[in-house]
């Protein structure tokens, strides 16, 4: 590691601005003191990594609108459970009695539905290309069983078109992207490539490790002192070129591109997913004559700038005061990849 530190320090001769896109990072950046080895010239800011954190208010009330349904369960992974939506919390639904259950997986959703045959099971479906494609096996799995009680609400996210308004925003002027090690993993390097052909970004896919983030960090400084940006992946031990070709062809056969909104970016088209047919009878605002509407964010929130990198955690006059990981009023203070939840952990303890 010191090793890749060295190199850094000789490396960098102008100021250069990155942005790692993954929670993980964020979180492993923090853990193992990353920015402490970096050389001052060199800002690393969070992105929009974090699937819960991404997830719009809007999205959260229509959640806990359907907690509120008699005869619904909504299982969801356990990170959703705090965030605050408008005028509640799936954890305070579940505490005033709504049948809200922590799975770990969309299998254990429709484990459930198969359970409570005369009950209507309702699958949050959140995250980035990395689970999308369970969600996508466990509808076709339903579509084959003929389960008539499950569904799902679909909130998933894709990476590059959230990268493409980042890369164009004028304001963030970012000279490099740390590409997300796990989402690579499903859709391999191509889908990236416009970051660099298009708006010159020098782009590293990078593993979790600290060391793999400093090689990460090494290989955007190489591309920008040479001025030939390009999607370069140092994660080759799980990153195929092209992807997971199976898992591709799985959510290309399920789902369909579809606008999404995500929280403090606004709708960004093509950024989600929707059920195609015939799959779409599982889809829970269809099903359910359920709305999902954009609904304003609590005030003094500054989730948004956080994700899309144009203020640090601690810059939101919120932060370690009004919210806290206690008392969270934001979900980037609320999930475990949260960039508000590691400064607040890690802050002024960065450790090596
Ligand atoms: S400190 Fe809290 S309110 Fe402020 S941006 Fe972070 S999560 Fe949102």
């Amino acid at each position: 590691m010191s090793n890749a530190a060295a190199l850094l320090a000789r490396s960098v001769d102008r100021p250069m601005r990155f942005m790692e896109v993954c929670g993980t990072h964020t979180v492993s950046i923090f853990r193992n003191g990353v920015r402490s080895l970096l050389p001052t010239e060199i800002s690393l800011i969070s992105g929009p990594g974090c699937p819960v954190c991404v997830t719009s208010q809007g999205e959260i009330n229509a959640a806990v609108e359907l907690a509120r349904r008699p005869g619904t369960i909504v299982a969801t992974y356990g990170d959703m459970l705090r965030v605050p939506g408008g005028s509640s919390s799936l954890a305070a639904e579940r505490a005033a009695g709504r049948d809200v259950r922590v799975v770990t997986s969309a299998a254990e959703a429709l484990h459930i539905a198969g359970e409570n045959p005369d009950r209507e099971t309702v699958f949050l479906a959140v995250g980035f290309e990395t689970t999308s494609p369970a969600t996508a096996a466990v509808v076709r799995e339903a579509a084959e069983k003929g389960t008539s009680n499950f569904s799902v609400l679909c909130l998933h996210k894709v990476v590059p078109p959230a990268l493409q308004l980042l890369a164009s925003d004028k304001e963030l002027q970012i000279d490099g992207f740390l590409l997300p090690g796990h989402v690579s993993t499903i859709i391999g390097e191509a889908p990236y490539r416009f970051l660099s052909e298009e708006y010159g970004i020098a782009c590293a896919i990078a593993g979790f490790e600290a060391e793999d983030i400093l090689f990460g960090v090494l290989e955007l400084v190489r591309q920008i002192r040479t001025d030939k940006p390009a999607v370069r992946s140092l994660y080759r031990r799980a990153v195929r070129p092209d992807g997971n070709t199976r898992a591709l062809k799985l959510l290309d056969q399920v789902f369909t591109a579809s606008d999404a909104s995500w929280r403090g970016l606004g709708v960004i088209p093509a950024s989600g997913y929707a059920l195609r047919e015939p799959f779409r009878i599982f889809d829970a605002p269809g099903k359910l004559g359920l709305t999902v509407t954009e609904a304003p964010v609590p005030d003094g929130c500054r989730c948004g700038d956080v994700l899309s990198g144009l203020i640090l955690p601690p810059e939101c006059p919120l932060f370690g005061t009004a919210c806290t990981p206690v008392n969270p009023v934001g979900p980037c203070m609320v999930s475990s990849e949260g960039s508000c939840a590691a400064h607040y952990k890690y802050q002024g303890s960065e450790i090596l």
